[in-house]
Formats: C-alpha cells, sequence, structure tokens
C-alpha cells in the first residue's frame, strides 16, 4: 500500500500481515535528548526509524545532524514527519499508514520549572498527547507494542529509595500531566490487552539535555567560565538531591522494555544520589574551579513545590530487563562539561571563521 503521510518521499510499506521480522520504530519527541539517541540505537540494530517533528521557524533537527539521511537517498532508514501530540489526526494518519511495530512515546512538555507557568499546555502535550497517540494506534488496529516515557517526578515528595511499588505524589503540574499517561498506558494494558509498559527513568543527561536542565546550565556555564566568557552562574535550590545518570544507557533500557514478551512498568536509575551542590563542585573542579566563587543565588529558578530526593531502585530493571548503569554522575559531569568545551571552542572558531569571510 502507498502511504500519505507527511514525508512525500516516503516509500511504500507492505501490510505487517504479509511481512515476517519487520522492524519499525514510531518515535514521537525524536528531535529531542533522549529521541536522538533512541534513534541512533534503533538504527544501529536495523530499525526503519519514523519520528515526528513539530514545524519551527528555524531547523530543529540539530540532535538528529549525526543521522540525518538525505530524502533523495535510496536506503534511506530515517523517516521525518511534521507531526504534534495536540493533532490527533496526525497521529492516526501517521500510525495507520507507518504500521510501526514498536512506538516509543517520548514528546512531552518536559520541563518541570515551566511546567508551573504553563499548565493547561502541560497537560494537553504531556497529558493529553498520550491518550492521543494510543488512540490512533487503536484507530488503525495494527499490533505494536507501546512505550511510555515516564519519570520518577511521579514519586514527587514520596521519600526515597524509590521503585515501581512506591506511592505517586506529584509535584508539578509536569508530573501530574505524567501520571495521567502513566495511568492511560496501564489502562490501555489492562482494557485492551496492548503491549503497553512505562519506564518510569530517574533524571538522565548528557552533551544534548536541554541547556536549561540544573546539569546543562552548570556545564555549559563552567566552559564558558572557564573561556572567560561568563562571571558567575545563578542558580535556585542546591541542596535537592537526584539520581542522575547517563542518557544513552537508559535509552538502551526503553528497547529492552519493549523486548519484553509482556509490558510491564520498570524504574530506570542509578540508584546513587547527589546534591545539586555536588553536581555544581565536580563540574568545577573538573576545570579546576572553586565554584563557590561563582555560583549565586536566584529565587526565580526555585519551584512553587520542589521535589526534594528521588533515588531509584533499579533492582527490577537489573533482574529482568538485564539492565545496569555504568556511567555515575561525577564521570557524567566531567563528560558534560568537556563536551561542553569542545561545542564552545567549535562556535569560537566558527564564529572566527565566519568574521574573517567578511
Ligand atoms: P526533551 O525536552 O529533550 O525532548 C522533548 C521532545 O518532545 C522534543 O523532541 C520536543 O520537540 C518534543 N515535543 C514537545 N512538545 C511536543 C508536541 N506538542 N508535539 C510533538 N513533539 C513535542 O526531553 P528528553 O529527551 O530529556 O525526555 C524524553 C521524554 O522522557 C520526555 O517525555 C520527558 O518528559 C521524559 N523524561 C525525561 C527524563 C530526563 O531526565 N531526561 C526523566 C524522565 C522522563 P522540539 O524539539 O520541537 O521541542
Ligand atoms: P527536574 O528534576 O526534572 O526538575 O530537573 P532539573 O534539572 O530542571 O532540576 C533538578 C533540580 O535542580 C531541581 O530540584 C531544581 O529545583 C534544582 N535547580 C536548582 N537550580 C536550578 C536552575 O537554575 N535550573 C533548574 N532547571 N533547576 C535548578
Amino acid at each position: 500500500m502507498d502511504l500519505a503521510v507527511t514525508d512525500p518521499n516516503l516509500p511504500a510499506v507492505s501490510d505487517a500481515s504479509s511481512e515476517s521480522g519487520r522492524r519499525v520504530a514510531f518515535v514521537t519527541g525524536i528531535t529531542g535528548q533522549d529521541g536522538s539517541y533512541l534513534a541512533e540505537l534503533l538504527l544501529a540494530k536495523g530499525y526503519e526509524v519514523h519520528g515526528i517533528i513539530r514545524r519551527a521557524s528555524m531547523f530543529n533537527t540539530e540532535r538528529l545532524d549525526a543521522i540525518y539521511q538525505d530524502p533523495h537517498e535510496a536506503h534511506r532508514r530515517l523517516f521525518l514527519h511534521y507531526g504534534d501530540v495536540t493533532d490527533a489526526s496526525g497521529l492516526v494518519n501517521a500510525i495507520r499508514d507507518i504500521r510501526p511495530t514498536e512506538v516509543y512515546h517520548l514528546a512531552a512538555q518536559s520541563h518541570v520549572r515551566v511546567s508551573f507557568d504553563i499548565p493547561e499546555y502541560t497537560g494537553d502535550t504531556t497529558g493529553l498527547g498520550t491518550v492521543r497517540l494510543l488512540e490512533a494506534i487503536r484507530a488503525a488496529g495494527i499490533e505494536t507494542r507501546f512505550y511510555q516515557a515516564s519519570t520518577s517526578e511521579l514519586f514527587g515528595s514520596t521519600p526515597p529509595p524509590q521503585n515501581e511499588q512506591t506511592p505517586f505524589h506529584p509535584r508539578s503540574p509536569y508530573g501530574v500531566a505524567k501520571m495521567y499517561s502513566y495511568w492511560m498506558t496501564v489502562n490501555y494494558r489492562e482494557s485492551y490487552g496492548m503491549h503497553a509498559s512505562n519506564g518510569i527513568l530517574f533524571n538522565h543527561e548528557s552533551p544534548r539535555r536541554g541547556e536549561t536542565f540544573v546539569t546543562r546550565k552548570i556545564t555549559r556555564a563552567v566552559a564558558r567560565i572557564a573561556a572567560g566568557l561568563q562571571e558567575d552562574l545563578f542558580l535556585g535550590n542546591l541542596d535537592a538531591v537526584r539520581d542522575w545518570g547517563y542518557a544513552p544507557e537508559y535509552v538502551e533500557g526503553m528497547w529492552r522494555i519493549l523486548q519484553q514478551d509482556q509490558p510491564d512498568d520498570y524504574v530506570l536509575a542509578t540508584g546513587v544520589p547527589a546534591t545539586v551542590r555536588d553536581f555544581v563542585a565536580e563540574a568545577f573542579s573538573h576545570v579546576g574551579l572553586d565554584w563557590e566563587k561563582y555560583v549565586k543565588h536566584d529565587s526565580r529558578y526555585e519551584r512553587p513545590a520542589e521535589v526534594d530526593a528521588l533515588i531509584g531502585d533499579p533492582g527490577k530493571a537489573e533482574r529482568q530487563l538485564g539492565w545496569k548503569t555504568t556511567t555515575d554522575w561525577r564521570r557524567l559531569a566531567q563528560i558534560m562539561v568537556d563536551a561542553d568545551i569542545q561545542q564552545l571552542d567549535d562556535q569560537l572558531s566558527g564564529r572566527s571563521i565566519r568574521l574573517d569571510d567578511r
């Protein structure tokens, strides 16, 4: 059958039932930190990968640069379609036409602090977006496996350690919206027998982390301060405890969750706590600087309700998925600082080339 999705270059794909061994992934949020690593992983495993991207006034596929395939390439396996999780009919059309064997639902307004400023929009994307996608799968009448990007923010104020049995008490519009998505995923599993699973992922970071999340904000500032381009770094609550892991390892966990015969819910975490202050100190000391000379407090970066401590217990994932992290938060901080120094060097040399060209 020919496809009528938004990408006119998409090749024809025959009905899944007539093909064995088809491995076709549909990824929402493919332009984000996790989506980009996941797309790389799936391509390396031989999947055909379809992602939805939002129309933007500038290019928004920077994180996919390494794997981008020209639309004119004959054998490409990465396909990008315009779409939005607030647009149900677009999701229905895409799922019906692509007929994915695995759906990874990562799209969300993912920033906790921002969710207090735009709670309704956060509910629409991070919450209702999930049921739109689940309904699109039902409407298409296909058998597929569904992964929901759930979060340790579900636990909120429930004290650590947190595992799959820990009661939820979200503390932000983001956390509440994700709770709706968590339960919708469970509900579609129980109501319709869907292979639908939640990965309850604790914070995971990388050089591709959005610049306003605390780890990246810190490592970017360290690179700029070390280069003499910035004088200080304004932060909010330094006492918060997080369980920070390395994002490429977490997308491997997502994939493993969907390879299980039975759908289920899993915590992915390192189990190792650190405060924001610890992370700051490690990042600055990696370039030989004393953080206390540079870090200043700004209450605008505090939240109306804080999540004080998230420390995951990944025992179930270790036992059942054979998944375990290997990068601790200190190493993570070093990786991110080094990458931000490199990126800054590239930008500065790029700028000087452009200036020379004038
Ligand atoms: P990012 O913020 O980096 O990426 C979010 C992605 O969602 C982007 O591709 C973004 O597109 C897309 N998106 C946002 N709104 C819409 C919309 N209305 N329609 C379609 N796409 C949309 O998040 P991460 O990669 O870090 O996280 C991936 C998922 O995992 C998210 O759902 C997040 O909430 C969840 N999660 C993340 C954790 C973490 O520590 N990183 C921990 C636990 C859960 P665009 O590029 O156009 O903005
Ligand atoms: P979150 O755990 O999903 O909210 O991820 P963030 O990286 O946004 O925040 C982690 C922790 O860092 C939270 O407890 C924040 O309150 C704290 N934090 C302290 N200062 C800042 C800041 O300037 N920006 C952000 N994003 N978080 C900060």
